[in-house]
């Protein structure tokens, strides 16, 4: 399951900052993606709930802003944002000369709050 190793990959940044930071428990953790990224927000939020027992993170929230799919349409000749998770067509004009300009960023570490 994908979700669970980036999961691990997060708490393992987690553990470094805490090192260099001196801290000992997190209360929030905020991260971001894109909409196309491939994170599934639901299957993230449940490997996160069940691999945080035991780590600086237990019982931590964890809050995931959805950053949007912005694509180029060629036809339209504009940038439009779209709620739609499909890139490859302008959901105004419905063409398919479309470029995805941003949805599709990695999940990153925005904002840890701790203790
Ligand atoms: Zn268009």
């Amino acid at each position: 399951m994908h979700e669970l190793s980036l999961v691990h990959s997060l708490l393992e940044l987690i553990d470094e900052q805490a090192a260099e930071h001196g801290f000992s428990r997190v209360n929030l953790v905020k991260l971001s993606c894109g909409r196309i990224s491939g994170v599934e927000p639901q299957a993230l939020k449940f490997a996160f709930s069940n691999t945080i027992p035991g780590t600086l993170c237990a019982g931590a929230r964890l809050e995931l802003d959805i950053l949007p799919l912005k694509i180029h349409c060629f036809d339209c000749d504009r940038e439009i944002y779209s709620n739609n998770a499909d890139p490859t067509t302008c959901p105004d004009c419905g063409g398919s000369r479309v470029m995805v300009c941003s949805g599709f960023e990695e999940l990153q570490l925005v904002e840890l709050d701790v203790d």
